[in-house]
């Protein structure tokens, strides 16, 4: 079991910078998940952990010591690869084995530790066949088995699931992070998936041309977004983003002028972070979930509806309609810019359409055109620091614990991850719970 940590960490190839100044703290028997589309340098910040790529500059650390200039072998990590070739000549024991053996662990205590891996991944009764007698997912739990086994500080996956098919994904999911909360060691987990990166990680970095672009647990990224990159990467469908809005005011109110001239009253709490922007243009940003059609609005908001609802209508063209089963999502174009929203299954809409949709904007995210950066998401961080404000103490150190669980809720088993923030004060310890976030195991 290790904490690891990247201090501002370089790499180059050949003069091309592709990991920039990378700073990361990964706690002890966190679930870490490096996410972010291909080239971002996330495969390149896994193998520097694993010292099989040196970095250029900074430093990298295992629990108390600087892994620098260490041979792999010496790091005590396990890795797991997305090609991850078995010996098809060996069958499942002598698989999991093979690495104990190079190392001369005793015959006994390799039997132990692989029954052990066989246990925790339902393959005792799989162990004499080869790998060509076993489904993908089966040969996958080898893999797994093979890291395992060796009772590694930190384990390392890149991408270790994307040559199984869909619904085996969904499945080994669940699995790797029971297997996390099993062996209780340090995971860090590299996808490009944002959807792997939400149900797995306890927290998540999103990278993006080599840099980290937000760190956070699952639903603060979701919610409070740094920036139009985050904002737009987590999530699906993606949020719909309005390029060019003005921001107007008039009536003591702030209005999101869109392209093509509908407009969209600001909510109080929102409007006086964009105080500053008077007359600019913004990037408006409006996850699909926060578009309801106009009727069902009305009939779930009752009465209030014609107050709460003012000025937060558009009219969308629809071109396309995809009927999901319990949702459908809803294609079409506001001011000629694309959008989709998840709307009722009960709502009948077809191409050619013109749909009125309530926007929820108490939800809206607000962009700045020039760095991309949110104006409107308070990060996670402050909600503790508020707290503490407010009972007057004057804090010194805040360290957040990550608890993650299983628990079985309406038949459905459900992954928990709550996070405490704990925060020391010069002579009072205060501990703040700031957020509980929930998302399927
Ligand atoms: P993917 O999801 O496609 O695997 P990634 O985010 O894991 O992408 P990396 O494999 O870390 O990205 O690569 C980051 C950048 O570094 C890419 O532009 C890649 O081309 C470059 N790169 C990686 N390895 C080398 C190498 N050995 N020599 C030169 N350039 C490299």
């Amino acid at each position: 079991m290790a904490s690891v940590s990247f201090e501002h960490v370089y790499k180059r190839f050949n003069k091309v910078e592709v990991v920039h100044d990378i700073n990361l703290k990964i706690l002890d028997q966190e679930f870490m998940v490096l996410v972010g589309p291909s080239g971002c340098g996330k495969t390149t910040c896994l193998r520097m952990i694993a010292g099989l790529e040196e970095s250029t500059d900074g430093q990298v650390w295992i629990g108390d010591r600087v892994v620098n200039g260490l041979e792999p072998k010496d790091r005590d990590i396990a890795m797991v690869f997305q090609n991850y070739a078995l010996y098809p000549h060996m069958n499942v024991f002598d698989n999991m084995a093979f690495g104990l053996k190079l190392r001369k662990v005793p015959k006994s205590e390799i039997a132990r530790r692989v029954n052990d891996a066989a246990e925790i991944l339902g393959l005792q009764s799989y162990l004499q066949r080869k790998p060509k007698e076993l489904s993908g997912g089966q040969r996958q739990r080898v893999a797994l088995g093979r890291a395992i086994v060796r009772s590694p500080k930190v384990f390392l996956m890149d991408e270790p699931l994307s040559n199984l098919d869909a619904k085996l994904r969904v499945q080994m999911r669940a699995e790797i992070a029971r297997l996390h909360q099993r062996v209780q060691t340090t995971f860090v987990y590299v996808t490009h998936d944002q959807t792997e990166a939400m149900t797995m990680g306890d927290r998540i970095a999103v990278l993006n041309g080599g840099k980290i672009q937000q760190v956070g647990a699952p639903r603060d990224l979701y919610d409070f977004p740094a920036n139009k990159f985050v904002a737009g990467f987590i999530g699906s469908p993606a949020m719909n983003f309005f390029e060019g809005a003005k921001v107007e005011q008039d009536n003591g109110s702030l209005w999101l002028r869109l392209k093509g001239g509908q407009a969209l009253r600001v909510p109080e709490a929102l409007a006086v972070r964009l105080e500053s922007y008077i007359g600019r243009e913004v990037t408006l940003g409006v996850r699909p979930e926060n578009l309801e059609e106009g009727a069902v609005a009305r009939q779930r908001k009752g009465e209030a509806s014609e107050r709460e609802m003012a000025g937060q209508m558009v009219g969308v063209k629809v071109d396309v309609v995809e009927n999901l089963g319990n949702e459908q999502m809803v294609y079409g174009a506001i001011g000629g810019q694309q959008v989709v929203a998840r709307v009722d299954v009960r709502v009948q809409v077809r191409p050619g359409d013109e749909v009125e949709m309530y926007v929820e904007m108490g939800k809206a995210h607000v962009f700045d055109t020039q760095d991309e950066h949110s104006i409107t998401s308070r990060p996670p961080e402050e909600s503790g620091v508020t707290e503490v404000q407010m009972n007057e103490v004057q804090a010194t150190e805040v360290q957040t614990t990550e608890v993650a669980s299983i628990v079985e809720e309406g038949g459905e088993e459900v992954s928990e991850v709550e996070v405490v923030e704990e925060v020391q004060v010069t002579e009072v310890t205060e501990t703040v719970r700031v957020q509980t976030a929930e998302t399927d195991a």
